[in-house]
């Protein structure tokens, strides 16, 4: 009772407070995969003001966001945290940064209304507890739903779409199989007629399997379009935090107003975070969930209790299909599964067409060229780019988006923005040596990728980089290759080592990275050994192959430890060797580095004393 009533007060608190507030997402300071932190916000432009209280900033994006676990439709008001070392630091770069992009700043006093309230509740909180527990008490008798609770379970309402906002496969580019799928379920919604006189099954549920940003919302939001049909969505994540019930209340009005409307699609998105499987013991915390238990069995209810003439479609996403419970993917259920795959480059050549249809395009933007540096991204994060070169530009002043507002925008979500911070000669040399140790390694180890850039100019994320990229998307790894990057991730550190004979903490992202490869190499991809082509870790992105069952003795774990360790110490060995004998590269090197702060692949190379490889030629095949 009284937690109930707290709760309560909790958010007539909020809502006295803070009057007509639109909910908001908080977002991390900087450098979220899709680069929408709050820092990455602002350098595009899109922070409208800011308000800081102690070390938590509210503000508003100009335009809305959208956030890939964010639990709320695109958000336009956000709140985030400040690290320590930004509120602590003397300087003002943030400041500084804020007033470049024209944001409005303000800043409130830690103590404030709250206070006031907080020392009223501390004076006369028992008394009021009662009052608001007796107005709660009394409203939702008298409104049932849109009481406090009902209040509450509106703020984040579904949203349904008409045809208004068209969306068509013609929107989605370089997932041609997926659309292919999906196909039929356009043709179902439009002819339900068709399929029901044969008497056919027709489909319930579609699963979109695949990573955030691949295009699964986008692509049932295109069925919906195709098929001319409503889109009803909602978000599962919702719920995992929600009060007890609400859930599935919300369910069943989902549900019914898709049936009303029927035909008509219905959206989960991030299905998994209500229906993992629900006897995945283990963890600590995977006790029942019995909001998350409610809402499930309300979906499976409502998907079978589907009347042969219901033509409703309910399309779920998740990245994690394979720690669904199986109750979901039975006959009549999410029976179909569609994966949704990151795009190849001849994908995110047509991804970035779909992208740059409404963009004055400059002749020096070969699609092709930009296709070829993104691998990796998927098509949120081309979206992203694109969006990022015609902002790029037009803060440029240039008419038409060009090749380098492209490059440089890639760089920039890459490596972060450019941070005005300065280093000491000393921390520089530092620097420089670490990086280009990487670079040498990188040069010479035969196989290895060709060093694109060396830099030393501080950014976001690192105080300085090396990128190095294959000439074409690599496919298959061979062991060389791999172990040729365990090298170069540890030819920083052993730089230092070599030059100063310690080490400083630069590294850190870099042993993370190698002891990843030296990792998967041993339990996945059978390269040692002792082990033998056993899979003893799980592949990317799933759990244990039984969920909560370690597949591994202890003998082999502590096998698999120690190959990691022997794979990586002997890589140490060969670099330690290889950057010791070739000192003199690795000093010229530096020095260059130092005087231009940024060398491209050639300049590198040549200060390195070597000769930068050559792509080969493209011979095109019908030439
Ligand atoms: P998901 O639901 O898989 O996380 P979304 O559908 O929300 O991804 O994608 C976010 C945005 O990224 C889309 O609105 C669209 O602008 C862009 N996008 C993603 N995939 C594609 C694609 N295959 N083709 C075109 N645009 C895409
Ligand atoms: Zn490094």
């Amino acid at each position: 009772m009284i937690v109930l009533g707290l709760l309560v007060l909790n958010y007539v608190l909020m809502a006295v407070l803070s009057p007509g507030r639109e909910p908001s997402v908080t977002i991390p300071y900087s450098n979220t995969a899709a680069n929408n932190g709050f820092i990455q916000q602002v350098e595009a432009g899109n922070v409208t003001k800011v308000n800081t209280q102690g070390d938590t900033v509210d503000g508003e994006f100009k335009n809305e966001v959208k956030y890939p676990d964010s639990k709320a439709k695109p958000a336009k008001n956000f709140e985030t945290q400040l690290p320590s070392y930004v509120t602590f630091s003397s300087n003002n770069e943030l400041q500084k940064l804020l007033d470049s992009n024209k944001v409005e700043t303000s800043a409130t006093p830690i103590n404030d209304g709250r206070g006031f309230f907080t020392s009223l509740l501390l004076g006369f909180g028992p008394v009021i507890l009662l009052v608001f527990l007796f107005i709660w008490l009394s409203r939702r008798a008298a409104g049932g739903q849109m009481g406090a609770i009902g209040q509450f379970g509106r703020s984040k309402a579904r949203r349904v779409e008409g045809n208004e906002t068209k969306i068509t496969f013609n929107d989605v580019a370089g997932i041609d199989e997926s659309k292919g799928e999906l196909a039929e379920v356009v043709d179902f919604l439009k002819n339900p007629e068709k399929y029901q006189k044969l008497g056919g099954r027709i489909p319930r549920g579609v699963l979109l399997a695949g990573r955030p940003g691949t295009g699964k919302t986008l692509l049932a939001r295109a069925v919906a379009g195709e098929a001319g049909v409503p889109f009803f969505s909602i978000s599962a994540s919702e719920f995992v935090e929600a009060i007890v019930g609400i859930g599935a209340s919300r369910v069943r009005d989902l549900f019914k107003q898709a049936k009303e409307a029927a035909p008509a699609i219905i959206f989960i998105d991030e299905l998994d975070a209500i229906g993992r499987q629900r006897s995945s013991g283990g963890g600590p915390f995977s006790g029942g969930n019995d909001e998350r238990e409610q809402t499930l069995n309300q979906i499976l209810t409502e998907m079978d209790g589907f009347e042969q003439g219901d033509t409703v479609i309910v399309v779920g996403a998740t990245n994690r299909a394979e720690i669904l419970d199986s109750a979901l993917l039975r006959p009549g259920r999410f029976d179909r599964r569609v994966t949704v795959p990151a795009p190849d480059k001849e994908g995110r050549k047509k991804i970035l067409q779909v992208h740059t249809r409404s963009l004055p395009l400059d002749d020096n933007v070969d699609l092709d060229d930009i296709a070829a540096i993104t691998p990796g991204m998927v098509g949120a994060d081309i979206a992203n780019l694109c969006n990022e070169a015609a902002l790029l530009a037009a803060r440029r002043g240039h008419g038409k988006v060009e090749r380098v507002d492209f490059t440089d925008s890639l760089e920039k979500i890459i490596l972060g923005a450019p941070r005005g911070i300065i280093l000491s000669d000393e921390e520089k040399r530092r620097t420089a040596y670490h990086e280009s140790g990487h670079a040498i390694v990188g040069m010479l180890t035969p196989g290895a990728d060709p060093v694109r850039k060396v830099s030393i100019i501080p950014r976001t994320m690192s105080l300085g980089v090396t990128i190095s990229s294959p000439d074409a998307e690599r496919t298959n790894y061979d062991v060389d290759y791999l172990t040729g990057r365990i090298k170069v991730a540890l030819g920083g550190r052993i730089a230092e080592e070599v030059v100063y004979g310690s080490i400083s903490a630069g590294a850190e992202s870099d042993i993370q990275q190698l002891t990843g490869i030296a990792r998967q190499m041993v339990g996945r991809w059978g390269m040692s050994a002792a082990i033998g082509p056993i899979a003893v870790i799980p592949s990317e992105g799933q759990g244990p192959l039984l969920p909560g069952v370690s597949e591994v003795s202890q003998a082999t774990q502590e096998l698999i430890d120690h190959e990691v360790k022997r794979i990586v110490d002997e890589q140490y060995a060969a670099v330690m060797t290889l950057l010791s004998e070739n000192r003199d590269k690795l000093d010229s090197l530096t020095e260059r580095l130092l005087e231009e702060e940024t060398l491209d692949m050639d300049d590198a190379y040549a200060a390195a004393g070597l000769v930068a490889p050559r792509a080969p030629v493209d011979v095109p095949l019908n030439a």
